[in-house]
């Protein structure tokens, strides 16, 4: 596949030596149910994280969260060093409005288990949405990047197709183009191939280990392809009731787990 021309997004992401993401006793509730207990826990710019557990542990409310789609109920998160669930009123922090958390939305993409993208648009315009609506992106230079960012997913020859002209993993593939097209410093992954024809698994995968290889994105990844972890992830949360069980390089975590519900989980799925 051909390399991007334009960098996936602006600038260096972070501040050297700071933490891109910080989780600060981040506590979600649902009603009555808790589902992120008193949860700490920090990305590195440009880090690639994969968050493991059992079904329930909380792990895609931390991406609705970043994503701005969840609120927290207690505690902050921080994005390069600024309130990314509040917002500073003085000296104070206050829930964050909602022009707040569109403006801070820009910076994290999303690529969900069903790739939701439009079906009445083509390709090229499910693609420049949002960029042209929302960054103000003028149409010709938007265009131009939905071309390069389809070669990148190796789809340059379906940008006038119509989603339902497309397999499941090619629609996967126009999704993650349209995630990247918004240059997001953070890319956050929900169990993208779950949905997917066991087949059709393998070219969506291989679309981000070339995006995780050639790029300095920071990727927060849910994923129950454990080998794909393996291969792409700096470091692996192991997650249990809205809490991390254990967290490790993928090397430890696959290959020496420490705690029993990481065993078991493990057990469980390979
Ligand atoms: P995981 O991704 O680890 O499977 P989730 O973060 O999706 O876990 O969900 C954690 C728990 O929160 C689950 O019990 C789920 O049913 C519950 N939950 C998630 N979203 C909502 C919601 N909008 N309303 C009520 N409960 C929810």
């Amino acid at each position: 596949m051909p390399p991007s021309e334009t960098p996936l997004h602006d600038g260096p992401q972070g501040v050297e030596g700071q933490p891109l993401i910080v989780f600060d006793q981040v506590v979600k509730r649902f009603g009555d149910l808790t589902v992120l207990d008193h949860l700490d826990f920090q990305v590195d710019p440009g880090e690639r994280v994969t968050l493991i557990g059992p079904s329930g542990s909380g792990k895609t409310t931390i991406l609705r969260l970043l994503m701005t789609l969840e609120k927290v109920t207690e505690g902050h998160i921080w994005v390069d060093g600024e309130p990314f669930s509040h917002m500073s009123r003085g000296s104070a922090l206050v829930p964050a409005s909602e022009s707040y958390l569109r403006a801070k939305r820009k910076r994290v993409g999303m690529v969900f288990q069903q790739f939701n993208l439009f079906p009445n648009m083509t390709v090229r315009q499910n693609i420049t949405e949002a960029p042209i609506h929302v960054l103000g992106t003028p149409k010709d230079e938007a265009n131009e990047r939905a071309g390069e960012l389809l070669d990148l997913v190796g789809l340059g020859e379906k940008i006038d197709a119509h989603p339902t002209q497309l397999s499941g993993g090619q629609q996967q593939r126009v999704a993650i183009a349209r995630a990247l097209a918004m240059q997001p410093e953070i890319l956050l992954l929900d169990e993208v191939t779950s949905a997917l024809d066991p087949e059709l698994v393998a070219g969506v995968l291989d679309v981000l280990r070339e995006i995780a290889e050639t790029t300095d994105i920071t990727m927060l990844c849910v994923t129950h392809e454990m080998g794909f972890a393996r291969d792409v992830s700096h470091r692996v949360l192991m997650f249990d009731h809205g809490r991390i069980a254990e967290a490790g390089p993928p090397d430890q975590i696959f290959g020496d787990p420490q705690e029993e519900r990481t065993k078991s989980f493990l057990r469980s799925v390979l």
